[in-house]
C-alpha cells in the first residue's frame, strides 16, 4: 500500500488565521462553571473527598435514559472503552474484526491492541462510513465483531449492519457482535429513529474536548442493552471489583460526571446549532461545482463533527494538498483530512493489514479535506471561510483541470 504522507499544509500555526481544527467541541455556560464550583466545594471533605459516587451514578442514569439503553457505564475516555468493550469478547489469534478503512485510528489500535485480526473494509462514497454490501463481502466464520464507525457525525444504519451480523454466524459465538463507536456522534439519531446508543451491542462515547459534548477534556461512555456486557465492563474499569477478575482503573472523575450531566442537558441544542452551521456552509458552497459536499440530513442524521469536503477525482492526492495550501497561505484558513486510511496515518496498523486491499478508500481518502468548522464561529468569520474555499477552488482549478 502506498504512503500518504500528506497531512496539514505546511504552514506555521500563526500565521493561520483560522485553525487546523477547533480543540472545542461541547461548550460551557454558567452552568457547567457552576456545577465544577460546586463539586470542588464539596469534595473539600476529608470523609468524601473526590470518592462520592453519587455523581456518576446519575450521569450514568441520564446517559442511558437518554439513548434508550439500558446501561451506560462511564470511563475515562473513549480509547480505554474501546479497548475494554474488545477485550470483552475474548479474541482469540484468527478471529477477525471488520471496519471501515477510512477512519480515526483509536478503534483499529483497539483492534490489534486485543489480538483481533484487523479487516479493513470500503467506506460508502457518500458518507465515507463503513459500506454494508462491501463489510458483508468481508465476513467469514472467524469474524467476531463489526467495528461500526458514525464517521464525523454521519449516523451509519446500525440495524441493517446487525442483520448482517445475524446472517454469518460465527461457529462457537454466534453472530459477529456490532459495536458502534459514536465518539463523534453523541445525540444522533438512526435510520429507523432510535438515539445512537440504543442499537447494537455496545456503543462508545467519547468526551474529549473537541467532541460534541466534553467533560473537562477527556472521558468517555459505554451504552449496552446486555446486562453481562454492562457488569463484565464496570469490573474491567474497576480492578476486578472484589473478585479475582482482573481490571484497572478507568474511571471517570466525580467532577467530569458533575460537568457532563449540564453537558448532557445542552446537547441537543448544541448539536442543534452545529446542525443549522454545517446546512448553511453547504448552502453557501451549493455552486462551487468542483466540491463534493457532505449530504444535507434532518432529524440527528448527521451532527456534522466535521465538515467535510471531497475535491474532484482528477485532484486526488496533489490538487487536495495544493486546495489545503492555498487555503492556508493564501486565505489563512486552516484545514485536516480527517481521516485518512488508517494504515496510512499508523505503521502500526500497516503492519497489521499487509496486503489488504481498499481501493476506493484510498481514493475517497485522498480526495477528502476538512477546513475549520464550529458553531461557535462568529458569522462574520464563517462568511470570510465559505468565500476564502470558493477563491482557494478557484485558484486550484486555474491549474489542475477537472477531467
Ligand atoms: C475521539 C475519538 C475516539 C477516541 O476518544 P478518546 O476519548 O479521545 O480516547 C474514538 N473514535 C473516534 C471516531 C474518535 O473521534
Amino acid at each position: 500500500m502506498a504512503v500518504d504522507t500528506s497531512t496539514v499544509p505546511d504552514v506555521a500555526p500563526e500565521l493561520l488565521r483560522w485553525p487546523i481544527e477547533p480543540q472545542q467541541g461541547g461548550w460551557y455556560t454558567a452552568a457547567e462553571h457552576a456545577a465544577l464550583a460546586r463539586v470542588i466545594e464539596e469534595s473539600d471533605d476529608w470523609r468524601t473527598g473526590w470518592r462520592q459516587a453519587a455523581y456518576l451514578v446519575r450521569f450514568e442514569e441520564a446517559f442511558a435514559a437518554y439513548c434508550g439503553a439500558g446501561h451506560a457505564a462511564g470511563f475515562n475516555s473513549g480509547g480505554t472503552a474501546l479497548e475494554m468493550v474488545l477485550r470483552a469478547l475474548e479474541l482469540e489469534a484468527g478471529d477477525e474484526v471488520v471496519s471501515c478503512a477510512v477512519n480515526f485510528v483509536g478503534p483499529h489500535v483497539a483492534v490489534v491492541g486485543q489480538g483481533g485480526r484487523l479487516v479493513l473494509a470500503e467506506p460508502d462514497p457518500t458518507t465515507l462510513g463503513l459500506d454494508p454490501a462491501d463489510t458483508e463481502q468481508r465476513l467469514t466464520a472467524r469474524t467476531r465483531a463489526i467495528l461500526l464507525t458514525h464517521w464525523n457525525g454521519a449516523v451509519a444504519d446500525v440495524a441493517r449492519f446487525v442483520e448482517l451480523a445475524a446472517r454469518c454466524p460465527h461457529p462457537v459465538h454466534g453472530p459477529p457482535k456490532v459495536i458502534v463507536d459514536a465518539a463523534r456522534a453523541c445525540g444522533g439519531r438512526t435510520p429507523s429513529g432510535a438515539r445512537v446508543g440504543a442499537e447494537g451491542w455496545a456503543t462508545v462515547f467519547s468526551f474529549e474536548s473537541k467532541k460534541l459534548m466534553t467533560t473537562l477534556g477527556q472521558g468517555g461512555m459505554v451504552t449496552t442493552r446486555d446486562p453481562a456486557l454492562d457488569e463484565r465492563l464496570r469490573l474491567l474499569r474497576g480492578y476486578g471489583g472484589l473478585g479475582e477478575s482482573w481490571g484497572t482503573n478507568q474511571m471517570l472523575s466525580k467532577a467530569q460526571a458533575a460537568v457532563g450531566l449540564v453537558q448532557l442537558g445542552r446537547l441537543d441544542e448544541m448539536n442543534a446549532a452545529r446542525i443549522a452551521r454545517a446546512h448553511a456552509r453547504t448552502r453557501a458552497l451549493a455552486d462551487v461545482a468542483e466540491l463534493t459536499l457532505p449530504p444535507t440530513w434532518e432529524e440527528g442524521r448527521h451532527l456534522y463533527y466535521r465538515h467535510n469536503l471531497l475535491v474532484p477525482n482528477a485532484w486526488a492526492g496533489a490538487g487536495r494538498d495544493e486546495l489545503m495550501h492555498v487555503l492556508a497561505e493564501r486565505y489563512g484558513v486552516g484545514s485536516i483530512i480527517s481521516d485518512p486510511v488508517t494504515p496510512h496515518s499508523k505503521t502500526l496498523i500497516r503492519r497489521h493489514t499487509a496486503g489488504q486491499d481498499v481501493p476506493r478508500a484510498e481514493r475517497l481518502a485522498a480526495r477528502l479535506l476538512c477546513p475549520v468548522f464550529h458553531p461557535r464561529i462568529s458569522d462574520a468569520d464563517e462568511a470570510a471561510i465559505c468565500d476564502a474555499i470558493r477563491r482557494a477552488v478557484a485558484d486550484v482549478a486555474r491549474t489542475h483541470p477537472t477531467i
